[in-house]
């Protein structure tokens, strides 16, 4: 299989006529199924990244694709002006999976987070009485929740936030993984709620510690606080669990959902709460063109319906045992610390000879194992979760040539 365009003219295309808001690794993606994509070529390699884990069900799922093209054929947009006779069905299978009162559809992560903010802010001055435009949000240092204004307003990395302000006031930032400060801070009677991922994908895949979210929680509750799960990275399987959250048996008062809540097919993201909660917003004050459209829903349920017939969360947490006693074996002075949760994991790099964690990538595309360094140091490595065993261990066998190539 190789595609009409070679590899170099894609790059070159790229690089000329798109904004360069991107560093990609100099491989180019023509074909995916599964756990696998080939490159315009036909070189195959297995795929560790995920597309930032929105394939957890793997590429190209026939399942999802088949509800897909069933629905593309009848109908794809409305918009909210009307009713659709899929939106429905949708977000009752939602609610009922995942154990809430309602759902609010959107399309991308930070759409997502963009909605629980406003919803908690709403929350504040309606139900807890806080005066108007006084509402303040607590979130962590390192976090990863978008890109829009308002979200990089609540960023602690100057690569996100640096050159694009004035910033959205009203968010008070403490350390991830430190109850202490988060308590300090919920001192204050005009915060409405706790932002939080419960593992942190973007930062590095950093794994709090045990009790952190339930004693997080809580804390929470004893102020009258929303906790806020951003599951956009974490959910849908990806740590061993159906959410992150339930490691600890915490549920969110506002769970936000995205990535594979389609499989990776569409934009699908979602927010879920209970009616006291959920119902502070009224018609007009917030929406999507796309949110809810009939195409998504139904390539939303295929995918969840993926999710629990293939016991993919079970299958996460077995196969990141297997993964990460495999990579904590391997004897290289390049591998600083190995940690993650079910199939989310990372390897902390210290460079040699001058060979740092994109030159481990570079080495490791080359052997046939896809992955991408976050912040320099770091690799994450996520697969798609219908990954064999047997496919597992031998990208492993890859990773570990490629780092013990140097
Ligand atoms: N929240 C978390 C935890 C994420 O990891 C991401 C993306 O990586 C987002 C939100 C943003 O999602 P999107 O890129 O779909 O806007």
């Amino acid at each position: 299989m190789a595609s009409k365009i070679t590899s170099k003219t894609a790059m070159e295309l790229e690089d000329k006529y798109g904004a360069h808001n991107y560093h990609p690794l100099p491989v180019v993606l023509a074909k995916g199924l599964g756990a696998l994509v080939w490159d315009a070529e036909g070189k195959e390699y297995y795929d560790f990244l995920s597309a930032y884990s929105a394939v957890n069900q793997g590429h190209c799922h026939p399942k999802i694709i088949s509800a897909l093209k069933e629905q593309a054929e009848i109908l794809t947009l409305t918009s909210r002006a009307f009713y659709n006779n899929v939106l429905g069905e949708y977000e009752q299978y939602m609610t009922e999976y995942f154990g809430y009162d309602k759902v609010l559809p959107m399309n991308t992560g930070a759409e997502a987070d963009e909605t629980a903010l406003k919803l908690a802010r709403k929350w504040a001055y309606e139900k807890k009485g806080i005066p108007e435009n006084q509402a303040k949000i607590i979130v962590c240092a390192n976090n990863f929740h978008g890109r829009t204004i308002t979200i990089i307003s609540m960023s602690t990395d100057p690569d996100a936030y640096k050159g694009f302000g004035p910033f959205t006031p009203g968010f008070i930032t403490v350390p991830y993984n430190n109850l202490d400060a988060l308590k300090k801070e919920l001192e204050d009677p005009n915060v409405a709620a706790f932002l939080v991922e419960p593992i942190q994908g973007e930062a590095g895949v950093f794994v709090p510690d045990e009790g952190y979210l339930k004693n997080a929680y809580d804390a929470c509750k004893a102020k009258n606080v929303l906790f806020i799960a951003d599951e956009v990275q974490t959910g849908i399987a990806r740590t061993g669990k159906l959410l992150a959250c339930d490691h600890e048996g915490v549920k969110p008062d506002i769970l936000i959902l995205g990535k594979a809540l389609s499989g990776g097919v569409l934009p699908v993201s979602a927010v879920l709460a209970n009616d006291d909660i959920m119902l502070v917003i009224k018609p007009g004050e917030h929406g999507s063109t796309f949110g809810g459209n009939p195409l998504a829903a139904k390539v939303a349920i295929a995918a969840l319906e993926v999710v629990k017939n293939e016991k993919l969360a079970e299958r996460a947490e077995y196969l990141g045992q297997i993964f990460r006693n495999f990579l904590r074996a391997i004897d290289s002075d390049m591998i600083e610390l190995v940690r993650g949760k079910g199939l989310l994991n990372a390897v902390i790099i210290k460079p040699k000879n001058g060979k740092e964690a994109w030159d481990v990538c570079l080495k490791m595309a080359e052997n046939g194992v896809l992955a991408k360094p976050t912040h320099g140091h770091i690799i994450r490595f996520a697969p798609p979760l219908v990954i064999s065993e047997e496919q597992l261990l031998d990208a492993a066998e890859r990773i570990k040539k490629s780092i013990l190539s140097f």
